[in-house]
This record gives structure tokens, sequence and C-alpha cells, in this order.
């Protein structure tokens, strides 16, 4: 059975990276912490899966547990964020959730490489990772990714984030999501 304490302490220690670490911009015009809460609000006004809401709340948390640093990109560092987030994620959270997090950094490689205008589109620090992460997927690149079962997920949630740069947007706070997050764990019994 799901531990509601151990669930309730992970979620604690998430909200407690975004407190410590949240107001780290890694090149962007916003915060992890602006940056997050944008991604699960355009999540929301979709419609997405309340997995998948996660998912873009927290799609970004390896860039808070790695020591490259905010400059990472700028030093030529591909930080492979998407491994170590889904990585530490996994820990409590299912596949739902840590999958299109492990795939979000794909489906930006799928969307340049099936859609060139998509690049402009995209935000000067995810540009300049886009050449770290390996640039556009070749063919057979693209049918691997597809055939995850995450892939569609992934794609979305790539929507989600593009969308999720806004200076000065006015969202809901990380409070807002406890609940579903927890839930989310409890589905998952891992913890
Ligand atoms: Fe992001």
């Amino acid at each position: 059975m799901t531990s509601r304490l151990t669930a309730d302490a992970f979620v604690a220690e998430l909200a407690d990276l975004f407190a410590r670490l949240g107001g780290l911009h890694y090149g962007e015009d916003v915060s992890q912490l602006e940056h997050a809460l944008q991604t699960a609000h355009h999540a929301k006004l979709d419609g997405a899966p309340p997995a998948l809401i996660a998912a873009a709340l927290l799609h970004d948390v390896g860039h808070m547990m790695q020591k490259a640093g905010e400059n990472a990109a700028d030093l030529g560092v591909d930080t492979r964020h998407e491994h170590i987030g889904a990585g530490y994620l996994g820990r409590a959270f299912g596949p739902e959730v840590t999958e299109p997090i492990r795939l979000h950094v794909a489906a930006k490689r799928y969307r340049v490489a099936v859609d060139p205008a998509y690049l402009e589109g995209l935000s000067k620090a995810s540009l300049q990772s886009l050449a770290l992460q390996g640039g556009p997927m070749s063919e057979g690149e693209i049918a691997a990714f597809l055939a995850k079962p995450a892939a569609q997920a992934a794609l979305r949630l790539r929507g989600y984030d593009e969308a999720g740069k806004a200076p000065d947007a006015d969202v809901a706070g990380f409070e807002t999501y406890r609940a579903l997050l927890r839930n989310q764990i409890d589905r998952a019994n891992r913890i």
C-alpha cells in the first residue's frame, strides 16, 4: 500500500527543490519555477490527463538536479537533463509521468526534423541546446521515436513546454498541484 506520508514527503522534496533552485534561468527569459508552472498551465488548458499535467510541471526538474550549472549550454555541455529528471522522478512516479519527460528533448529533435518551420518558434536557449542534443532526427531516429509508447504524450508536452516561456504570465502556483502529484504517486504505487 502506498504510504501517504511518503508520497507527501516526495511532494515536499519537489516543492523544496523549486523553492531552492526554481529561481535559476538556464538561458530562458523565465525562471525554472515560472517555466514549470506555465508549462503545467498550458497542459491544463489543453485538457491533458493528470499524468501529463504532472509531467509538464516536472519536465525540467533534471535541470535543477545537475551540477553543470545554468550556463551549461554556453559551455557546450548537453546535460541530458531529461534522463536525470525521469530517473529521479521514477522513484515515485509511473511511466505515464516519467516517459514523456524522458522524451521531451527527443520530441524537439523530431519536430524540427519533420517541420523545419518549427525551429522559428524555439527559444534561443532551446535552439542552442538542440545542436548539443544531436540536432534534427535522422529517418531511423524518427521511426524509433514514433514507435515509443510515450511519443505522442512527449509531443504534447513539447508544445506546452514551448508555450511556457512567457515573461510575466500569471498562472496558478505550485501548491495547486500538490493533490494531483500525490495522486499520481499513489497510482504508481512505488513508494
Ligand atoms: Fe522546458
